[in-house]
């Protein structure tokens, strides 16, 4: 066991895009497994667009991170001390220990994992909180129906390439937004989405309506800013739209522009659904469903999933900043030691 373990925390809060300096590298005495509890050793820390928001200290569903303190995150980890009954060293473990080479914990929130039942790391990914967040949105408040258009975009991360996957699976077409062709190639020849369009072309909104000759009917939201203005004419009567998150807004600093107007026509002469939500809403009563239809479809080869893995805690913050800006290609992860 090494006598020092490796730690980043919030050193400043981010004006706009984040940046390196708002980060700070600790090395800290080991810390023990506490009375009744256990000391883990991290193997994957899981990158995710909602730690954006937990950097600044506004009003939000979740409280941000202090000045100081330790960055959130959720990892897969070895129990490597237990003082507790349930936990024994080697044990997998899931849980909210964050961005740390070694965490002590009481053992509260952690999930133990079957490392025989697929590989762990798709328990951050497809088979875990952005798998659930896909597949709740999607199936719960878009409702897809054979035939339908279905829409979404980052649709090569984890969420987004879930959401086309299950769409097609539900009967409907899949039209994915991503920023770059390769991405665009992998939407439909490796996910067997039936459109890809590049947000970041400059004919992207005339491309977008191409590839939605009947409109679209389920527009699984992501992104927000200048997709969510291409997509707003092409939403038909009684459209849904599942309202997962706006990284596209995440960096913003200023007041919202006038799109809201445009949006709120839409909304009335379109009688559409926006509806907001947050994957813990449902996960009591849906995760187990979520699990099985996901872990059957990676067993049989129907759901395909990809990984972007960096090495190194220290490299944690570049992931991250690159992350925001789309240089991820796959579930963003860290991987925290060799094995
Ligand atoms: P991704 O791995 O897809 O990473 C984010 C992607 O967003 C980037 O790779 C980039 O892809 C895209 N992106 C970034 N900026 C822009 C932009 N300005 N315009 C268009 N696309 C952009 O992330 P996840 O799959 O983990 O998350 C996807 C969304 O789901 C996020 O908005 C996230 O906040 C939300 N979410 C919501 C949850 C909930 O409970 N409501 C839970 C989990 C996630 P590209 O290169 O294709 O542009």
């Amino acid at each position: 066991m090494p006598e020092t373990a490796l730690q980043i925390v919030l050193a400043s809060r981010p004006t706009g895009e984040p940046t390196r300096e708002n980060f700070r590298l600790e090395e800290i005495a080991m810390p023990t497994a506490p009375p009744g509890g256990v000391l883990v050793r991290g193997l994957y820390l899981s990158l995710d667009p909602y730690m954006r928001g937990r950097m600044d200290d506004r009003k939000s569903y979740a409280p941000a991170v202090a000045l100081g303190a330790v960055m959130v995150g959720e990892a897969i980890s070895e129990v490597v001390q237990s003082n507790h009954p349930d936990y024994a060293v080697g044990d997998i473990v899931m849980g909210r220990t964050g961005w740390a080479t070694h965490a002590a914990s009481t053992g509260a929130g952690l999930v133990k994992l079957d490392p025989a039942r697929g590989p762990i790391s798709a328990r951050l990914g497809v088979l875990g909180m952005p798998g659930f967040t896909a597949y709740a949105g999607l199936m719960l408040i878009g409702k897809p129906k054979p035939g339908e258009t279905v829409a979404v975009a980052a649709a090569s991360g984890p969420v987004g390439s879930l959401v086309g996957q299950l769409a097609r699976r539900a009967g409907a077409r899949a039209v994915g937004i991503a920023g770059g062709p390769d991405k665009c190639r992998y939407l439909i020849e490796e996910l067997g989405f039936d459109a890809a369009v590049d947000h970041r072309d400059p004919a992207f909104a005339e491309q977008l309506k191409s590839a939605c000759p009947d409109g679209i009917d389920v527009y699984f939201e992501n992104v927000g800013g200048a997709v969510w203005q291409a997509v707003l004419p092409l939403l038909n009567l009684y459209a849904r739209v599942p309202v997962c998150g706006l990284i596209a807004q995440y960096n913003a600093t200023g007041e919202l522009g006038d799109s809201l107007m445009a949006t709120m026509r839409a909304v009335l002469t379109q009688s559409l659904t926006l509806r907001g939500y947050i994957n813990s809403e449902f996960a009591a009563e849906h995760y187990p469903a979520f699990l099985e239809t996901v872990a059957e479809g990676l067993a049989d080869g129907g759901i395909i999933h990809r990984e972007d893995i960096t090495d190194g805690l220290e490299n944690a913050p570049e992931a991250f900043i690159g992350m925001l800006r789309g240089k991820n290609f796959g579930k963003a992860l860290v991987r925290l030691s060799a094995s």
